[in-house]
Parts: C-alpha cells; structure tokens; sequence
C-alpha cells in the first residue's frame, strides 16, 4: 500500500489540499486522466465533514422550496450513478414523511414530489406514492394521530468508506496519498508549488487544490497567501444514535413546528440514527454536539414516534460542520448546499468550497473541466475499489451486487451468513480474498484479518478510524471489545467506564 518514496522528488501536476470526499473524488478522478496526484489529510482521511454527515445522496426535496432546481436536479441524478458505482456502500432509502393539515400544503407536497420524482432520470429508484399510515407497514412506529403520509425515495451511503474507495483507486493508479500530515505553507516560485508539510518535510506540486472543507478558507489565507476564498459561515450538525425506533426499513422525515425537518434513519441494522440541527460557530475545531441539541433530536422525533425515545436510548452522538458559502440576507436554511470554485488570482491553485457528499463526483468533474480541459471524464461509469463485481448485461450495479453476495454467501457455507453481509457491504469485493485466507482471531468482536485490512489497505493507523470510520463496529462492540481493539493497535485501552453514551467528538488532530 505504501508510496514510493520517489513520489517526494517529483513534481505532481496536482497536490490536494484536505483528503474529504471532495478532495477524494477529485483525486481519483485527476489520476484516472493520468495527472501525478497527492494528497495530503491533516487528520484520518475523511475523519470531518465526510464522516460526520446524514449520509443520503439525495437531491434535497426540501431545497426545492428555495427554488434550487439546479442543485436538485444535478443532485438526483447523482444518486443513480453513485448506487451504481459504489453498490457494496449505498442502496435505494425509501423515507415517508407523515403529514396532518397544519403543516405544508398538501398540494405543495405533492407538487414537491412529482417535481422530486421527474427532475432527473431514475431507473433503481422508485418513485413517490400518497400512503394510509393506518394500512402502511410504517404506520405502527407512529403515534397513532399521523394517520396520512407520503412515501418516496432517495439513496444512503456510507460517507467515511467512500472517501477510502476514492482514495484507494487513486493511489491504485500511482497517487500519493499521505493522511496525518498537515499543508503548513505553500509558496509559488512563478512555476512551481512547494509545500512545506507539518513534519517538515516538503512536496512540489505545478498546482494545488484547496479542498480543506470548513477550514477552505483559513487554508486558502494562512498555508496559500491567498485573500480572494469565499467567506464561509459554519454551521455545526449534529446526529445522535438510538436504539432503533422500528423494525421496518423505511426512514421518516418529520416536519417541526420551526419550518425546520429531522431524519429518522435505519442505521447500523440495530440502531436509528437521527438528525440534524443547525448551530453556527466560530472554528471549526469548537464543533460538538450540545445537551440542548440532544434534547431537540430526541423532542423532534418524539413528536412523532408511537414509543418515545428518552436520553437512556442514546449510544452515540456526533458533530459535523457545514461549510456554507456566506450569502447576504439568507438564513441557514436558505444558503446554497451548491458547490463553489474559486481560482485565485495570478497562481494556479483553486480553492473549493461548499457542496454535498451526493454532488462530490460531479464537481470533481467541473474542476477537471477548468485544469484538464481536453480530458475525458470517466468516473461515472466507472465502479469503486470494492463495487467491482462482473455484471450481466444490461445489470445495474446494486443487482449485481447482490447476485454477488448470494453466491459468495453460497460459496463460503463455512461462514455466517451474516457476517459474510458485513464484511460485503463494508470492503465489497475484498471480502473474498479474506475469507478464502481465514479471518483468524477474534480482536474484540474484529477479526484480525479484517484489522489488517484496514492498517494495509486503507490508512488505518489508530482504533478509532476502524471503529468509526472503516466500519461502525464501535456501536456494536462494548468496551472490552473496543479495548481489545485499542490494544490490537498499541494503544493504551480506553477508560473502562460505561458504554453509554459515547460522545464522538468532531476533531481533526494537529488542526
Ligand atoms: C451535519 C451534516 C449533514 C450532512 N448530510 C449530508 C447528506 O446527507 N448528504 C450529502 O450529500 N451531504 C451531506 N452533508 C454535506 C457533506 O458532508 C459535505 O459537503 C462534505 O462532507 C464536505 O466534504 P469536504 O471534503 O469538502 O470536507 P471535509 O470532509 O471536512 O474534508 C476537508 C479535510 O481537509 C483537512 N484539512 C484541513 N486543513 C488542512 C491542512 N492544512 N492540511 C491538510 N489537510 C487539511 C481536514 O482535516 C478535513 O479532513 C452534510 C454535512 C453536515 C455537516
């Protein structure tokens, strides 16, 4: 896995700035066309935003009250090609949103929708219906007043594991990737970029990306010289973990008296994940969620479920900062979630800023459109490290996926079954190698192989990026099994204190 050690002499066409989903999509993409890419994450490789999210690729149906046609209709034909591309970490996510008279206009739901099921091409995504809660298979997670509702569709994707796809084809096809390694200064002698690295050593690079997510903007004036970014406001998000709500597979979206609308997310199999709130702050570093947010979460959902949670069914919460572009005279719910590139002036490096995990590939086109004008996009039919199971003809990517896990769990009867499901929707396709070599010890609920995994295929360097990030194991496993972990990697084991609730704090280190 590890780079050669050349790749510190040469000059890269591309240095990347922030190893998010943008920086990731943008990457690979850049190699794919045969650019020298690296990229250099000053903390764990997609350990911010892109881990931090409600993890839909969704269109946004509640833009569509902004009139964001554009953003929308850019982002729901994303969900097509993200579930094609990536079928081992998303799937279609049906959502019903339950209504009563005094919320929004029916007609205008409605109007909502049908723009919602018709502004973009869909072919493994169904389409919107009007639905009798009192018939409906959802209807039992509900307080029985919400009696009529609406079913529709988006997508859901594990955020953190495709930021490692993206980077694991990248560095397949000769990029340098360097996690835990800050950008400190970048100076620009006329031709050539040289960028002096947190342990002091130094990378040249012809152009640089700025892609640093709700730091964009510092990193554009501290480590590049630069004071022509946008202006960012930060608008913390914060999620909590329940005990799941219902057994069903559906997700709710439930409107609040404030205008505002949380999710109530099937997550993790065992579990409900459920936000999001909107708190700006100052750094993004101040990010965590609060008592206050908690309690909103927990209200909002209250609202409407037939068994209310209370704080004792909280396992988890987390905090992720939205970078949004300031626009005078908007509220937060009205500034843009679009996307924003911004080419300084008199250097070549460009700074991105804003967008949605949903839109990471697209705009990774529109940066190669403007550095890399005469090559040819590629990444939209071009599956990821893990998605690439053989495929009939005419197959859609999620299809052949799961005709891939039926005969893999088919093929390996030695296993359960349902560890054979995790281990397919978390590494794909490497799975097989894994089982067919033996998983060896059991780390704590882990196996060893599949740790191993992590340390050599995917930059996994502490317990937390594989409890967190590679996988989610840390909701499933207690703390003995989570010490057992941190011991696997050297680490002095957590503080043995109760499992509940864990507090993951939002934090990049060295920041
Ligand atoms: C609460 C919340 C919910 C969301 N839900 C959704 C959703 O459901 N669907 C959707 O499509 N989008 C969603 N989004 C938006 C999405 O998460 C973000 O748009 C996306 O993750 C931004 O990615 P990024 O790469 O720009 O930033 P980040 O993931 O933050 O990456 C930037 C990286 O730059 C690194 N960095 C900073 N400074 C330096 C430096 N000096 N040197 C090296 N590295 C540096 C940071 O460590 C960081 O890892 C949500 C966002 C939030 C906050």
């Amino acid at each position: 896995m590890s780079n050669p050690p050349a790749s510190f002499d040469r000059v890269h066409d591309l240095l990347i700035i922030g190893g998010g989903i943008n920086g990731a999509g943008i990457a690979r993409d850049a190699a794919g066309r045969g650019l020298s890419v690296a990229v250099i994450e000053a903390g764990d490789l997609g350990g911010a935003t892109s881990s931090a999210s409600t993890k839909l690729i969704h269109g946004g149906l509640r833009y569509l009250e902004f009139y964001a046609f554009g953003l929308v209709r850019k982002a729901l034909a994303e969900r097509e090609v993200l579930l094609d591309i990536a079928p081992h970490i998303s799937w279609p996510q049906s959502f019903v949103l339950p209504h009563s008279p005094e919320q929004r206009p029916e007609w205008m739901l409605r109007a909502g929708l049908f723009l919602y099921d018709n502004l973009a091409r869909r072919k493994v995504v169904p389409g919107s219906e009007r639905i009798d809660l009192r018939q409906d298979r959802a209807g039992g997670a509900l307080a029985p007043q919400w009696t009529r509702g609406f079913r529709y569709w988006d997508g859901w994707i594990d955020d953190a594991r495709l930021v490692i796809a993206n980077l694991q084809d990248c560095r397949d096809r000769g990029g340098l990737i360097l996690p835990r390694t800050r950008a400190v200064r970048a100076e620009h002698d006329g031709s050539v970029w040289t960028v002096t690295l947190g342990d002091g050593r130094t990378l040249r690079a012809a152009r640089i990306i700025n892609a640093a997510g709700p730091w964009a903007e510092s990193v554009a004036r501290s480590v590049l010289g630069r004071n022509d970014a946008p202006a960012l406001r930060l608008v913390q998000g914060s999620h909590i973990v329940t005990r799941r709500v219902h057994l069903g597979r559906d997700a709710f979206m439930f409107q609040q008296p404030d205008g505002r609308i949380i999710f109530v997310i099937p997550y993790e199999r065992d579990f409900s994940l459920i936000g999001t709130t909107e708190r700006d702050i100052d750094a993004p570093e101040a990010a965590h969620i609060t008592e206050d947010e908690t309690d909103y979460l927990l209200n909002a959902a209250n609202r409407y479920l037939a068994r209310p949670l209370t704080r004792e069914d909280v396992v988890h919460r987390f905090s992720g900062v939205r970078p949004l572009i300031l626009e005078a005279g908007k509220g937060d719910r009205e500034t843009t979630r679009d996307y924003k590139l911004v080419e300084h002036t008199g250097v070549p490096a460009m700074t991105v800023v804003g967008g949605k995990i949903t839109t990471y590939r697209v705009l990774a086109e529109d940066v190669m459109k403007r550095i890399a004008p005469t090559s040819r996009p590629w990444t939209a039919t071009a599956p990821l490290p893990g998605g690439t199971v053989d495929r009939l003809s005419g197959e859609t990517g999620q299809d052949a996926f799961k005709r891939w896990l039926t005969n893999l769990t088919a093929a390996e009867g030695n296993y359960d079954p349902k560890l054979i499901k995790r281990l397919a929707m978390t590494v794909g396709t490497a799975t097989e190698p894994m089982l067919a070599n033996g998983l060896g010890a059991n780390i704590g609920g882990m196996f060893e192989a599949e740790l191993d995994h992590y340390v050599r295929n995917e930059w996994a360097t502490t317990a937390d990026d594989v409890l967190w990030r590679r996988t989610k194991m840390g909701l499933h496993i207690g703390n003995s099994g989570k010490a057992a972990v941190a011991a696997w990697f050297g680490e002095s084991a957590p503080p043995p204190v109760e499992d509940l609730p864990v507090t993951h704090r939002f934090a990049t280190p060295g920041l």
